[in-house]
């Protein structure tokens, strides 16, 4: 691979080049749940940072291909951590970190007859198994104990109604399962197979500038043998699968509610338990009743008589219809309350109230007679609404 397409794939998971793998799985995760295509649906942008974020993390969350990573700047199937395998090390010159500029001085215990003493002095050793081997040579991954899975988020679309009464709805998500085929273990089981980086001797050759050195192989952690990957799963133990089930929707959710649903999120590590869903609604708005919070605003018209003399109007609501009194000079756009007569609250076993908005209407007058009372009624009534805004001109 080029080394020119390579993404830093510590940026993309904005993680350090020194964070711990919990850091990077971490990070991961999180921004996965963040941009991931469940979530964002058609959103193309959030697609490619999700595929980079895979990417980025098939690399950093294994310890092997890491270790290849920052060494080489990108990884390949074909380069073994820690350098070239046993066939190319067998040829001088063979690709590696060069360590010319290196001042090995500085190092008072080199044992310059490796052979005598069966291997490298301590020192040496630390540095090389610290710079080929971050991982300590073990060759199954850190055992971390158990982890509870990731949540999902799922988005729902709902009519007004079925909001306010609540509903049950089937939904089909993808989520991160076991894989049933290794149980999570990400081994295909069987007896371990030769290590491909040594060729089962448990040692890899480093070429240092024109000096050898003989390290413990970091594939297998000096074995000889490593693990069969599960086939189902590549060695993850995790497979993707789509499931379907029901959902109760509790009456009263609005736009933006979450509704948790336990143990549908995706399966835990090494036994933890499942994450959880949660279900994003976003509910319809309605012709007539409009929705804040709890409550519920509905426009009433009255007319100019019963605004003035007051009347018993009815009026529509979540429950049914509902008298309510207009009491005699209503102004328009004053609010009178229905008390407990809006929303279910999602909080409480109360409901919120309904706010009737008065809205006088001015009749339109074509014939003498009603002129002839409106202007007898101005007559009467010989206060000047403007008053208040004389105050001020
Ligand atoms: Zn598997
Ligand atoms: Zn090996």
């Amino acid at each position: 691979m080029p080394a020119g397409t390579q993404k830093d794939y510590y940026a993309i998971l904005g993680v350090g080049r020194d964070a711990k793998p919990a850091e990077i799985r971490k990070a991961y995760r999180r921004l996965a749940r963040k941009y991931h295509p469940d979530v964002n649906p058609g959103n193309k942008t959030a697609e490619e940072k999700f595929k980079e974020l895979s990417q980025a993390y098939e690399i950093l969350g294994d310890d092997k291909k890491r270790q290849v990573y920052d060494q080489y700047g990108f990884y390949s199937d074909n380069i073994p951590p820690g350098g070239p395998g046993p066939r190319a090390s067998t040829g001088a010159g063979a690709p590696g970190v060069d360590f010319s500029g290196f001042d090995f001085s500085n190092f008072d215990n080199v044992d310059t007859e490796p052979e005598k003493h069966g291997g490298f002095g301590g020192g040496f050793r630390d540095i090389f198994s610290q710079l080929f081997n971050r991982s300590g040579g073990r060759e199954e991954e850190e055992a971390e104990g158990p982890q509870k899975g990731g949540d999902l988020e799922h988005h729902l679309h709902l009519g007004f109604w079925d909001a306010i009464h609540g509903t049950q709805v089937r939904i089909t998500i993808g989520r991160q399962e076991t894989c049933p085929t290794c149980k999570g273990t990400g081994s295909a089981g069987g007896a371990p197979i030769t290590c491909a980086a040594c060729g089962g001797t448990g040692k890899a050759t480093r070429q240092a500038g024109t000096m050898r050195f003989t390290v413990t192989c970091p594939q297998c952690g000096g074995t000889g043998r490593q693990r069969r990957h599960c086939q189902a799963c590549g060695g993850s133990g995790f497979v993707r699968k789509p499931e379907s089930f029901e959902v109760r929707i509790p009456p009263g959710v609005d736009t933006g509610s979450r509704v948790r649903v336990p143990g549908k999120g995706n399966a835990g590590v090494q036994g933890g338990p499942a994450g959880d869903l949660y279900i994003v609604t976003e509910v319809e708005p309605h012709p007539i009743f409009e929705r804040k919070g709890d409550n519920i605003y509905v426009k009433v018209p009255v007319t100019v008589s019963e605004a003035a003399l007051g009347a018993k109007v009815e009026v529509p609501t979540l429950v049914g219809p509902s008298t309510i009194k207009i009491p005699p000079g209503t102004q328009s756009g004053q609010k009178l309350r229905l008390r407990g007569k809006g929303a279910p609250s999602l909080r409480s076993d109360a409901r919120g109230d309904q706010f009737v908005e008065v809205q006088v209407v001015v009749p339109r007058v074509a014939d003498e007679r009603t002129k002839e009372i409106l202007r007898e009624l101005a007559r009467l009534n010989p206060e000047d609404p403007r008053q208040e805004l004389k105050k001020y001109s």
